[in-house]
């Protein structure tokens, strides 16, 4: 049986870290860090994630806020929150939920962002300082990944690492970072058009999947003792439990675990990294304002 590697363990750590830092801020007569939240619409996956958000900058002594706009909200008043937020200097960061209502454009979004502010690296200067390994918040999911491999001592230079999914926010910037020198790996990513993905697959020493595919990665996609890691989350329904649902990943995690060397489970792996990472970049944010 694989180590299953323990993010909710490891988020802890980062927030605990978190937390004494803003105690002692707070007893320095300084004011909290603050993270804001922009949200249009009633996806729920979303509207849960930013409830979870607020919860966690509660835990940790941060000040937060979510401005919640209608999903017929006009693309010029969404944009100008993005700017009110801008120029708000209580406001040390913030990020926007996705998706967007339709109206919306996405590119505009991203360029109106201010890059200092921006805690998803979503604005082109930060992805372009990511891809040219310059300092810059790294995407909230992608720094997950990371923290969590380099706090589990996971080996990575010189190791065989293959991304499914090529995403803006998870696939593309985590094949970068995976990149890095300091991390080291050999990088392969695969996509929806990719040929003879299963034998790819099983050259990974470390196989990392985004592709928003319900247990779609069996044992057969998998090499001998390779570190997993799963970056997908989904409800499925089961009426038989109390919740009426269950969580899973985009790996077949009872069947996979029993072929890899370490695993990470779903809930409980890199989901609670994730926001552990926006608080770190909150924290930076702040720190840069005060020097
Ligand atoms: P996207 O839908 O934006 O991207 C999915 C990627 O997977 C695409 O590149 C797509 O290829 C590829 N893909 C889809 N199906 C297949 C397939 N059958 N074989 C190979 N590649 C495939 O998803 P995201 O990157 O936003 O999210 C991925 C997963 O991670 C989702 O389950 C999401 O819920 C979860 N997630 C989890 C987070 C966390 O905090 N843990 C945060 C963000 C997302 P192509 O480009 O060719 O279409």
């Amino acid at each position: 049986m694989a180590e299953i590697i323990d993010g909710k363990k490891i988020s802890e750590e980062i927030k605990t870290e978190i937390a004494t830092e803003v105690k002692s801020l707070l007893d320095r007569g300084l004011r909290a860090p603050h993270l804001a939240v922009i949200i249009a619409g009633d996806d729920g996956a979303a509207l849960s994630y930013a409830e979870s958000i607020e919860k966690q900058c509660k835990g940790v002594g941060f000040i937060s806020s979510v401005y919640h706009l209608s999903s017929n909200t006009p693309e010029e008043e969404f944009l100008s929150t993005i700017n009110f937020l801008n120029n708000d200097d209580e406001v040390d960061g913030y990020i926007i939920q996705m998706p967007l209502p339709k109206q919306i454009s996405i590119e505009k979004v991203t360029a109106m962002v201010d890059p200092e502010k921006d805690m998803d690296c979503f604005h082109p200067t930060n992805m372009g300082n990511l891809l040219l390994n310059k300092d810059c918040y790294l995407p909230a999911t992608p720094h997950g990944v990371i923290e969590l491999i380099k706090r589990s001592n996971i080996e990575t230079s010189g190791k065989k690492c293959v991304i499914l999914g090529r995403s803006n926010i998870v696939g593309k910037p985590l094949s970068m970072l995976m990149l890095q020198k300091g991390i080291d790996a050999t990088v392969t990513i695969c996509h929806s058009k990719t040929k003879n993905m299963k034998q790819i697959c099983k050259s990974a020493d470390i196989l990392i999947v985004a592709i928003g595919q319900a247990e779609m990665i069996t044992p057969d996609y998998v090499k001998d003792g390779a570190t997993v890691i799963d970056v997908g989350i989904h409800r499925i329904n089961a009426p038989e439990l109390p919740k009426g649902y269950r969580l899973c990943g985009d790996i077949l995690f009872n069947e996979v675990s029993k072929k890899c060397n370490a695993i990470t489970p779903v809930p409980g792996g890199t989901g609670s990294m994730t926001t552990a990472c926006l608080l770190l970049n909150t924290l930076t944010a702040y720190r840069k304002k005060l020097h």
